[in-house]
Parts: structure tokens; sequence; C-alpha cells
């Protein structure tokens, strides 16, 4: 059954195609600079990869596109074979914790929580509808970032400000990657035959977070209302004293605004390293010596290290630690870097197993008191996975 994935950001819409049950996409692709005039997309099948500069006006005219190439490229005989759509949704609150087949009712239901997520979720929503015009009568169903992560008790999403914000305004912790922590955890759990496992997911990429799990239920997040809480980042600064934003507000004469974009652009590894947000620059510029980028790279594997320590103490000891995403997939120096800094549990790494790159495998010494593994993460795939998932319920 052929069940797309698709990612749609304000300016660019992703998709993998899959026929499940096989987890190997058939075709991925990427619309870019939707809405510019140097908007372009490459579709990669069958081991090649074409790209087209075409004016894609919007959404809608990037789906319809992908259309017509899915069939023009012989990718699919007709569309008809198409049976659903999974969409990555941000934000979907407190209300959707698990994914939901979308209708223009569930869209406006949706629609209220895109102050939440104002860069992503109207973007995600637009991507729904223009599939919705694309392929009428086809399921489209959404995954929310946000869904997992519901599962957590009030006094790990609350924070402790005046209990009427979250009353009347919905300040809490919402958590991120949800569906990435949720593959990760599902995975560890079938490689390792086990249901129950107590694990520590660790997505670290661009954006980074970190997720204590027991038995399927979060337990907490590092995360928060919003993306910028938690770990340091790429660009993001993860947690630091709210105090410092009104004081720079007045130092510079910035508004809140400027200086929360500074929070979400401008600050992590690329704040502290002045050099890159990209953690393989970082990892280059370290090994040569910059003061800068070791720097930077200390301060990224503490701040993990820490959480680490935390959600081991709220499991009670947990069963695993997993590595996940492009950092924490590719970088061994990184994963050793961060191990080291946890080794008064007695968390030890296999320098040889460690020494791997994007596959699973399992690479704490024989005497680590936690197993740690590398496993990679696949969102679109738990997407389609969703999706045929829902299909199937509602009979469709
Ligand atoms: P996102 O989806 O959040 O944009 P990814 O999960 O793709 O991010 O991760 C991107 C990050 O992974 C970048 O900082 C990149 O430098 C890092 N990365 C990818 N490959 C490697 C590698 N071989 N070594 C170190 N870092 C890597």
């Amino acid at each position: 059954m052929k069940i797309l994935s698709i990612n749609a950001g304000s300016s660019s819409l992703k998709f993998t195609l899959f026929e499940l049950p096989k987890t190997d996409a058939i075709a991925s692709g990427v619309f870019e600079k939707i809405g510019l005039k140097d908007s372009f997309y490459t579709i990669k099948y069958d081991g090649e990869k074409t790209r087209k500069e075409v004016y894609l006006k919007d959404h809608s005219v990037a789906v319809e596109c992908l259309m017509k190439d899915l069939v023009d490229m012989h990718i699919v005989s007709s569309l008809a074979e198409i049976e659903g759509v999974g969409h990555r949704i941000l934000h979907g609150g407190a209300e959707f914790t698990k994914p939901v087949v979308l209708s223009e009712d569930v869209i406006e239901r949706i629609s209220k929580y895109n102050e939440l997520g104002p860069l992503h979720n109207p973007a995600n929503l637009l991507g729904v509808k223009a599939f919705m015009k694309a392929l009428p009568g086809v399921i489209n169903v959404g995954v929310f970032d946000t869904g997992f992560h519901q599962t957590m008790d009030e006094e790990h999403f609350l924070y402790p400000v005046p209990y009427e914000w979250y009353t009347n305004y919905g300040v809490r912790k919402y958590g991120f990657h949800g569906t990435s922590h949720r593959f990760v955890y599902g995975e560890i759990c079938k490689k390792l035959e086990n249901e129950e496992l107590k694990v520590i997911t660790c997505h670290i990429g661009n954006g980074a977070s970190l997720c204590a799990i027991d038995e399927g239920k979060v337990i907490d997040t590092s995360m928060g209302f919003t993306p910028l809480a938690g770990v340091m980042m790429g660009t993001r600064c993860g947690d630091i004293d709210p105090s410092i934003l009104e004081y720079v507000c007045n130092k510079t004469g910035k508004t809140i605004s400027e200086v929360t974009n500074d929070l979400n652009k401008k600050s992590g590894f690329l704040g502290i390293s002045e050099i890159s947000s990209d953690a393989r620059d970082v990892e280059n510029a370290a090994m040569e010596g910059n003061k800068m980028a070791i720097l930077a790279e200390n301060m990224y594997a503490q701040k993990i290290a820490n959480y680490i320590a935390v959600y081991n103490n709220m499991l009670n000891g947990a069963d695993a630690i997993v590595f996940t995403a492009g950092v924490g997939e590719n970088s061994a120096r990184m994963r050793k870097m961060v191990i080291d800094r946890v080794k008064s549990l007695g968390v030890k790494l296999d320098d040889n197993l460690n020494n791997v790159r994007g596959e699973y495998q399992k690479i704490s010494s024989e005497d680590s008191t936690i197993a740690v593994y590398v496993l990679p993460t696949n969102e679109e795939l738990l997407i389609a996975q969703d999706t045929l998932q829902l299909k199937r319920e509602m009979g469709d």
C-alpha cells in the first residue's frame, strides 16, 4: 500500500513515499523556496536525483508538480495507487495526543494551536489543504510532534509560575520531537523484545531534545513550552535564566521579539563557537584546536549529560540510553564526550563499538551499568505507519 509522508514548512515541502509494510522509501524529495522566484525541487528515485527549477507559487503548485512527476517518472502508475497521506504537524496542544484523521473540522481545531507554533503549524496545515485538493477522497492523517509527550504527569509538565498562566493561557511544557522519540523507543523495545523498558532517548540533531520514557509513557522531556528549552542546540540556547531577556533588551535596545530571535537563531553552537551552527564544522574546528569550538563542544556535551543524569534519576535507573538524529547517529566523538560526563552512573562505551555511523548498534561496554545504543530515527516512516493504521481503523 503506497502512503505519502509529508513535512510542509513555510517555504518548503518534504515528501517520502512508502510502500508499506516495506520500510525502505520508494522515493523522496524536497520542494524549496516555495513562493520565491528561484524555487526548485529535487526528487530521489531509483538511485537517481532529479532537480527541476520551477516557479512554485504556493504549496498547492508544489503538490501539483509532485503529483504530475510521480506519474511521469513512473513512480506510480496512477495517482489512485496513493492510498493515504500522513502529515507532520508541530503542535496539537494538549488536545491532540494521538494521530488524527484530518477534515475541515479537525483543521479548524488544530488552528487554535497556531499561536503556540506560529512558524510551523500554519505551514503544516497549508500542506494538508494542498493534498486534500490534489487527492480528493484520500485519507489525510495528522501526526503531532507534541502528541507523544502528552502522557506526562502534571508535576512534570507544569512550570512553577502562577497557576493561572496554565489555566488561562496554556503555559506548560508540551515537548517536541515526539514522533522521533516514539519511533526510537518502539524500535529499541522491538530489538530487545521488551515492551516495558525504561529508556532515555537522545535526539541530537540541529534541534536537540531528550526524553525519559517508562513502559511507553513519557515521564519528562527537555524541550518545553517551545523548542527553545532544554539542552544547547545548533542555534538555540536551551535552558537559561529568563531574566536575561529583559536585561539584554534594556542593554541593547532590542525588542523582546528580537532577543527571542537571537536565542533561537544566534545562540547554541553558533553563539558560542562563532563559527557555525553545524556540529561538523564545530567538530572540525575543535580538532584543529580552536578554543571557542572546544568550549562549545564541552558545553554541549555537559548539558546533554546533565539531562541523562536527571532522567536516570527520574526513571529510577534506566535500562538503555539511545542516541539518534544527525549528531547522535553520526558523531562517535560527541557520544563519547557525553558518556564520559556520566561516568558516576557507571555508564561506559566500548570505543570500537562506538565507531559506528548511521546504523543500529549497541555501543556500551560489557561492564556498563546502562546499555547504550545508536539507533537511526525515521519519523517519516512512523507517520506513514500511523496513517495506514488509522486508515485500517476507519475501515477505509
Ligand atoms: P535537523 O533534522 O534537526 O535539522 P539533523 O538530525 O539532520 O537535524 O542533524 C543535523 C546535525 O547533524 C548537524 O549539526 C550536522 O552537523 C550533524 N551531523 C551530521 N553528520 C555528522 C557527522 N558525521 N559528524 C558530526 N555531526 C554530524
